[in-house]
Order: structure tokens, then C-alpha cells, then sequence
């Protein structure tokens, strides 16, 4: 598998495509895990609210893969957002990856409503977790423009990606564009749109028959074009064999555009808005 590589802003690398485990059970991570690593993933998106960083961490070990060749990404649990609990979060996420440093570590969502609106201290204890070698970059997610803006300007460090939903019904432009004009890049969560009507709509349909590909693989290669990095999630090793066959074909300019045309705004959202979710677990 020939996944491209992008440079984050803080000069390490990662790779464009991977695995994403939301929702995949934690007594069935390790087999998911593997089976992507057989198929050649190289990029691993988990979080410590998935409650599944230990199968992850056992397919890692026995995969035996150089630690440089796998990419692993782990998330701020929302009631850790203290300093304190930050830093022994990620303590434990190490022990249960079996890793001493991961490639990315992420404040899960701004809780702007929650902690007196305070997410700029959590994230300059990212910073020390970076400085510490904890983790090789730090970054956000489901951080809105304004929470973006914030933390830029009162901290002066610039996080390596901003994780969000963006799907053809959710661009999520504004996001996105927030995003780039710091210098970070868009990760995209839920790619597939959480396997509902975007792998059915007639655009998608007829633009994957045009192909020769599946509505899946139209979906993710257009993310990949715009530039965002992408990790579907499947626990079907055909499916995941499927969502990583999308680099032998380009969608035109024209198909790109049609999809960006799908867009719903506020009302293609799967998950929750950032500005209002205070969920902690
Ligand atoms: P997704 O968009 O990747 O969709 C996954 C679903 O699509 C699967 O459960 C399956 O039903 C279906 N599917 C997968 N492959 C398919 C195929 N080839 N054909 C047809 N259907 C297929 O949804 P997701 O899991 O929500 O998002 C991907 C990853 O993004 C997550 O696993 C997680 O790592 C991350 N994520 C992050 C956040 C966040 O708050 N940061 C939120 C949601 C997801």
C-alpha cells in the first residue's frame, strides 16, 4: 500500500490514511488492528474515551513493527482537562499502547462550556507533554474557529492538525479554513459520514460507477484531493481492504467540485456541535 505522506507544521510526517476505532469493541481491537496492519495501515486513530487503547497497543506489539513505521494517535478523555490529569491521561494511554511516546496527542473536544471556558491551559499542558517527549506532535479536535484563534494567540503554539467532522453533507468549511490559515492540517472524522446516506446519494453512486470504484472509495479519494487526512473505520476485513484501495485512481476537478456541492451545512452533521457538547464521560 502506497499511502501518501503529509508534513505537519512542526516538521515530523504523517501519514494521509489510516484506521480509525471509534466504536470498535475493545474485545475485538486487537483483531481489527492486526488486520489492518497485515493489509499495510500504517496510521492508527484511537482516543482514551474509545475505551480500546489495549488492543490497539497488543496488535502494535505483536505486529513487531519498528516504531518509526506506525503512526498512533491518542485523545484527551473530556474530564481530564486539567493540567494534572492531562499529563497522568497520557501516562496511561502509553502503558495501555504499550508505547513510550506517541506520534499525536489531541485535546478531544473544547468543552467551552465546561472548565470556565479554560481549554487554553489544558492545551499548554499538551505543550509541556510534547516538550517532555511524551508525545512527537500535539494538536485539537473539534476546535471551531474561534477556539482555534484562541489558543494560537494567547499561547503562541500552533497545533499540528485540528481533528473534525467533514464529510460531503458537512464540509465544514469554516472549520477547515480556520484550520489551514494557522498552518495545520484537517483531519477528517467520519470521512464516510458514518455510513448513511452520502454512500447512497445519486452523485456518489454515479461518479464511483464512473470509476469502476465503490460510493466508500469516492468518498475517502475526495477527501485525500482536498488535502485532509482520513481514517475510516471498518471491523470487516474486506471493507478495510476496500477503503485502503483509493490510490490508483483521481477524481477530476469537476467531480471534486460536484461533491463539495452536497453540502447541507449545520444540518449534515452526524455528531455533536462543539460549542454546545459538555459530555464527560
Ligand atoms: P466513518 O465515517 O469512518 O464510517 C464508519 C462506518 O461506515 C462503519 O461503521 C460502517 O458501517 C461503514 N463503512 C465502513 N467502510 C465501508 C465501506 N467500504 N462501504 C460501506 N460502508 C462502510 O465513521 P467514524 O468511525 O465515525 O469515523 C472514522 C474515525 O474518525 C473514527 O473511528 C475515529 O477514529 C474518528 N472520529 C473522531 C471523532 C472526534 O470527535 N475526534 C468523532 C468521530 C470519529
Amino acid at each position: 500500500m502506497d499511502i501518501p505522506a503529509l508534513q505537519l507544521n512542526d516538521q515530523t510526517s504523517i501519514p494521509q490514511f489510516g484506521l480509525g476505532v471509534w466504536q470498535v469493541p475493545a474485545d475485538e481491537t486487537e483483531r481489527v488492528v492486526t488486520d489492518a496492519l497485515e493489509l499495510g495501515y500504517r496510521h492508527i486513530d484511537t482516543a482514551q474515551m474509545y475505551g480500546n487503547e489495549a488492543g490497539v497497543g497488543a496488535a502494535l506489539a505483536a505486529a513487531g513493527l519498528a516504531r518509526d513505521e506506525v503512526y498512533v494517535t491518542t485523545k484527551l478523555n473530556n474530564g481530564f482537562h486539567e493540567a494534572a490529569q492531562a499529563k497522568e491521561s497520557l501516562a496511561r494511554s502509553l502503558e495501555l499502547l504499550g508505547l513510550d511516546q506517541v506520534d499525536l496527542f489531541l485535546i478531544h473536544w473544547p468543552l467551552p462550556t465546561q472548565y470556565d471556558g479554560d481549554f487554553v491551559s489544558t492545551w499548554e499542558a499538551l505543550a509541556e507533554l510534547r516538550d517532555a517527549s511524551l508525545t512527537r506532535s500535539i494538536g485539537v479536535s473539534n476546535f471551531q474557529p474561534e477556539h482555534v484563534d484562541r489558543i494560537v494567540s494567547e499561547t503562541g503554539i500552533v497545533p499540528a492538525v485540528n481533528q473534525i467532522e467533514v464529510h460531503p453533507y458537512f464540509a465544514n468549511e469554516a472549520a477547515r479554513a480556520a484550520t489551514r490559515r494557522h498552518g495545520a492540517l484537517v483531519e477528517a472524522w467520519s470521512p464516510l459520514g458514518q455510513g448513511g446516506g452520502e454512500l447512497t446519494d445519486e452523485a456518489v453512486v454515479r461518479i464511483a460507477a464512473e470509476h469502476g470504484k465503490t460510493p466508500a472509495q469516492v468518498l475517502l479519494r475526495w477527501q485525500i484531493d482536498r488535502g485532509d487526512i482520513v481514517f475510516p473505520k471498518s471491523m470487516s476485513h474486506a471493507r478495510l481492504a476496500e477503503n485502503a484501495a483509493i490510490f490508483d485512481f483521481a477524481l477530476s476537478d469537476a467531480e471534486v467540485a460536484e461533491l463539495a456541492g452536497l453540502d447541507r451545512g449545520p444540518a449534515g452533521r452526524q455528531g455533536p456541535d462543539p460549542d454546545v457538547f459538555d459530555w464527560i464521560p
